[in-house]
């Protein structure tokens, strides 16, 4: 008989390891901003798989590319070409207004790629000295899981007990220029931030402060590396949460939302003179780049370049900060919010985000909390006005 839901968490227990604390919920149907789990209960998705999902669940076009590719080719490996490759390439270059691609898997891959391409450059184009080249990061980052990326976050869960650690990193203040622009020197490579922090709660840079990483990255010689796996394609109301301020950075990682929930694809984009220090046997991946993973990766540049999505989060970002608006002083002590995406401080009082996350569930609403008190909001861009008004009503009974 098929197992509920109960016994599958249960069952869970002995054999998964316990890197995650998961809602009490087995998912296990979707469809664009709705999921089903397994007795048949049903939940609006307000976390779209940390913006993984910004199309919603198993999208038409998508779905429709993926299946096509797989009773075409599946994976083919770098040691050939593959006919879907060149075609996503172009796609994401034309998307993104930026020069070449270094298709990888995971967002972790795209970061630990953009790390190792911008010391090449540091070593080949702007002369550092060999193995002394500097990453200047931000306070309250979070770029990934790998142990050199863990070893710059300042998240003592995330960081302590996995060293030793990756040299070659500074951290300053998130959205302090001065303390930026003292950081930087002759051995700095790159600035590696986030436009917008996500798992840090969604924390937006006062206005100038992408301008400012630009200008001050332009002046030392250095790259400006946007982590855009949370905040890039669609989310923020625009491509690129960089384009908030028109900044083009020197590279871009994506991720996520890239692969449409289907697979995981991601990218290292960036100018010709940065990515053509790579050469053959330098970097790799057996999987970056695969023809499914391109399909699939194609179809989402296509859905972006319509512009829908993004004005759907331009427009529906308007109503949900207006909702949050109007339960500020009702539960909710303090908000930040970028088109379809918020940060939502919850009063201590009532329960920590995690306790919220809960109620919500109850009401058929799925959150996940960050840090503390605080809860995320990020619903796929497919949301219409009324399921949106619906969740922001969820969020007011879970609060009262
Ligand atoms: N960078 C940012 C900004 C992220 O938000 C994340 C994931 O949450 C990552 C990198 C890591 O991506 P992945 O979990 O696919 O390795």
């Amino acid at each position: 008989a098929p197992r509920s839901s109960a016994e599958l968490i249960q069952a869970e227990g002995p054999v998964l390891a316990h890197n995650y604390h998961p809602l009490p919920v087995v998912v296990a149907r979707a469809e664009g901003v709705w999921v089903e789990d397994v007795e048949g209960r049903r939940y609006l998705d307000m976390l779209a798989g940390y913006s993984a999902l910004n199309f919603g669940h198993r999208h038409p076009a998508l779905i429709e590319a993926a299946h096509r590719q797989l009773d075409q080719l599946t994976l083919t490996s770098r040691a050939f070409h593959n006919d879907r490759l060149a075609g996503f390439a172009e796609g994401l270059a034309e998307l993104t207004g930026l020069d070449m691609v270094l298709p990888m898997n995971t967002g972790a891959e795209a970061v630990e790629s953009g790390i190792k391409v911008a010391r090449k450059w540091a070593y080949d184009v702007k002369g550092v000295p060999a193995d002394r080249a500097t990453i200047v990061v931000a306070g309250g980052n979070f770029h990934g899981r790998t142990t050199t990326i863990v070893g710059f976050s300042d998240d003592d869960t995330a960081r302590v007990g996995f060293g030793p650690f990756a040299p070659g990193f500074r951290t300053v203040p998130y959205n302090d220029l001065a303390a930026l622009e003292a950081a930087l020197d002759e051995t700095t490579a790159a600035v590696l931030i986030e436009p917008i922090q996500g798992e840090a709660g969604v924390l937006i840079p006062d206005d100038g402060y992408l301008t400012g990483v630009r200008e001050l990255t332009r002046r030392n010689g250095c790259l400006f590396i946007a982590d855009e796996i949370q905040s890039g394609l669609g989310r923020t109301g625009t491509t690129l949460a960089v384009e908030h301020e028109s900044v083009v950075p020197d590279m871009l990682l994506l991720g996520k939302a890239l692969g449409g929930g289907i697979v995981p694809v991601s990218a290292v984009v960036a100018r010709r003179e940065v990515l053509g220090v790579l050469g053959p046997g330098q970097h790799g991946s057996t999987f970056g780049g695969n023809p499914l993973a391109a399909a699939v990766g194609s179809a989402v540049v296509e859905l972006l370049a319509t512009g829908e999505f993004q004005r759907r989060a331009a427009e529906l970002g308007a109503q949900l900060r207006g909702g949050l608006a109007a339960l500020t002083g009702k539960g909710v002590t303090g908000f930040r919010a970028r088109g379809l995406w918020a940060g939502v401080d919850i009063d201590p009082a009532l329960g920590t985000g995690r306790e919220i996350s809960e109620r919500l569930l109850k009401e058929g609403v799925l959150v996940k909390d960050t840090h503390g008190s605080t809860i995320r909001l990020a619903p796929p861009l497919t949301i219409t006005a009324e399921e949106l008004e619906s969740a922001l009503g969820s969020l007011e009974r879970a609060l009262g």
